[in-house]
């Protein structure tokens, strides 16, 4: 039977942490680390992320300031705001909450945010101290989501064989680079990748950020595999009830160690990792 990996109960442990840190920067009388969060538009999925953002800021001590522009806001107005939260030294993180409406460039908009104060870790300076693995930049919350996960069941990454499903910007490509850095054999995947199940196979370590529900089969996971399952599918059941699983047919898994579950497993801990990153935004603001 392998062991269900959940993120919600690790988020407790993670949050009483920063709960600490936070305590720790006012008692150097340091600031309440703030998050600015921009929400453009009217996108239902959009402000059901941002509401939940906010909560999980509270929650922990991190003040949150919601900044909310029209769907019809022009690239200029979003920019000029930006560059506003950037000058602010009482806001330490910035998080543009994405899709953006089709009249602005989400590629300007992330390369606007100051990399110290860009929380997603999105911004090309912290994907490049990513790609050159020099450290001190802010890095994508999915990802590092992930790598908390699977440091709590696996002590030596090292030459330890990975398959990463999905090549995005947001999941799959960090999640490859942060494997790398821990000194894992990589392999990354895709919608064209011939031999898919194979590979999968081989992996000690997989992880699935594919957006494809039950994408990976039982007979894609060695025995003994660590599988991190990213993905969020909506779907509705024979009832007409609607539910949540991920890319990774869990119950025909158990032969897999370590299986992380949808919903409760990568998707608290991404919420977590955004607070991390803004402590850590703060704390490097504070520092001399
Ligand atoms: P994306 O659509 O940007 O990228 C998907 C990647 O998977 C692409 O590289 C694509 O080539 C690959 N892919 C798609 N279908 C495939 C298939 N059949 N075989 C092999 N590769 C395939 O998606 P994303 O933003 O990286 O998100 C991936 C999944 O992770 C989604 O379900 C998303 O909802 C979920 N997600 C979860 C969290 C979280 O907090 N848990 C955060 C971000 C994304």
């Amino acid at each position: 039977m392998a062991r269900i990996l959940r993120g919600d109960a690790l988020t407790r442990r993670l949050d009483d942490d920063l709960r600490a840190h936070i305590a720790a920067i006012a008692a150097a009388g340091g600031p309440t680390p703030t998050l600015a969060v921009v929400l453009v538009g009217d996108d239902p999925a959009s402000h059901i992320y941002v509401r939940r953002k906010h909560k999980a800021a509270q929650a922990v001590g991190i003040r949150s300031i919601e900044h909310r522009l029209e769907a019809s806001a022009s690239e200029e107005v979003l920019l000029a705001l930006i560059d506003r939260l950037n000058a602010d030294p009482a806001v330490h993180g910035i998080l543009v909450q994405l899709p953006l409406p089709p009249q602005i460039s989400g590629d300007r908009v992330l390369g606007a945010i100051a990399p110290h104060k860009d929380v997603d870790g999105f911004h090309p300076v912290n994907v490049g101290r990513l790609s050159t693995g020099s450290g001190g930049g802010l890095v994508p919350c999915t990802p590092l989501g992930c790598m908390l996960l699977l440091e709590e069941v696996i002590a030596d990454f090292t030459g330890l064989k990975a398959v990463v499903i999905g090549k995005s910007n947001i999941v799959g490509k960090p999640a490859a680079l942060l494997l790398l850095e821990r000194e894992c054999t990589v392999t990354v995947t895709h919608i064209h990748t011939r031999g898919l199940p194979e590979i999968a196979r081989s992996a000690d370590i997989l992880v699935v950020a594919a957006g494809s529900p039950h994408l990976v089969r039982g007979d894609w996971v060695k025995p003994g595999a660590v599988v991190v399952d990213v993905g969020i599918n909506r779907i509705v059941h024979p009832d007409g009830s609607k539910g949540i699983t991920g890319d990774v047919a869990a119950h025909e898994c158990d032969h897999a160690a370590v299986l992380t579950p949808v919903p409760g497993g990568v998707g608290p801990m991404t919420i977590t990792c955004l607070l991390r990153n803004t402590v850590a935004a703060a704390s490097a603001a504070q520092a001399p």
